[in-house]
């Protein structure tokens, strides 16, 4: 075993919570303050991470993963955080309108591209969305594709090009002149996303295509490329149910160095402590305090 003395440890240059979840759960944390006392909900877990679940659980926020396990009559003595995702407009009005107290911590990204989408709407578009067709982003989004008159704007998600290509051949047998536009689920590759574009591009030559990606993504990934060429080993801390650490976590399986997808200090591999450099990376939905304990793990 490589002694403390002889390891070292190397976090990647950027890791970690993204702006949007921070704010997310800053806002969360001043509800828990500003509203002590009365119940706290977020819609769906406020992020990937049972330590971050657990700590605002602590402080009276508890996750509500489906609105109907509220009884209609107590929802008005309720207040309810939009997480970082955001959530579709219908869901957030039926809550208003059951007097429901709303607390808005949808990113500021994400905001901008549920604008986007309703505007292209009202404009007549016909939306191409790239995302997961259940991701809780992508269905706020389809929810902000209306027209003037509230009815559902031509909206399809599509995965991948080969899904693109197919939903823009459907649309061009009855609309061959349709506008058309493309937006993206914020985490979103760059370049499967030019894919996609090149896809609807092959019916529709003119497609607006809206910069909607978040560069948190990238960013993350590209500081783990760096931090593979300098250590021995990576760790990868994060929900194992957050998309974007388990794409951190293949990126680190394919550099062939050996690397482990963990949660918590408890779940470091005791053959980790062998290796004289270790990596440390983690995905936008892990706390300071997961990174930083499993940093002072590493260096006693
Ligand atoms: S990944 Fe980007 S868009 Fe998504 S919550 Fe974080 S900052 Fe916002």
């Amino acid at each position: 075993m490589a002694s403390e003395k002889t390891r070292k440890t190397i976090r990647a240059d950027i890791l970690g919570f993204c702006m949007g979840v921070r704010r997310a759960q800053e806002i969360a944390e001043t509800a828990a303050k500003n509203f002590k006392g009365t119940r706290i909900y977020t819609i769906g877990p406020l992020v990937h991470n049972p330590k971050v679940l657990e700590d605002l659980n602590q402080i009276g926020i508890k996750t509500l993963n489906n609105l109907q396990d509220i009884d209609t009559k107590e929802i008005s003595d309720c207040s309810f955080i939009i997480r970082a995702h955001g959530i579709s407009p219908a869901i957030e009005e039926n809550l208003q309108n059951r007097g429901a107290h709303i607390i808005d911590a949808t990113c500021p990204k994400v905001k901008k591209s549920q604008i986007k989408a309703q505007e292209l709407a009202r404009k007549g578009y016909s939306i191409f969305l790239a995302g997961k067709a259940n991701h809780a982003e992508i269905e706020g989004i389809l929810g902000y594709a209306k027209d003037e008159n509230s009815r559902p704007s031509f909206c399809v998600t599509v995965e991948n090009a080969s899904e693109a290509e197919k939903a823009a051949q459907e649309l061009y047998k009855n609309a061959s002149n349709a506008r058309t536009a493309l937006l993206s689920q914020t985490t979103n590759s760059q370049e499967e996303y030019r894919k996609i574009g090149d896809a609807i591009k092959k019916y529709y030559p003119n497609l607006e295509i809206v910069d909607t990606i978040c560069a948190a993504t990238s960013e993350r990934q590209k500081s783990l490329r760096n931090l593979l060429e300098k250590a021995e080993a990576v760790i990868i801390t994060g929900g194992k149910d957050s998309a974007n650490t388990i794409r951190l976590y293949e990126i680190a399986q394919k550099s062939g160095k050996p690397c482990v997808l963990i949660e918590n200090a408890a779940e470091i591999p005791p053959a980790f402590f062998n290796y004289k450099t270790i990596g440390l990376s983690a995905g936008a939905s892990t706390p300071d305090s997961v990174i930083n304990e499993i940093e002072s793990r590493l260096n006693t």
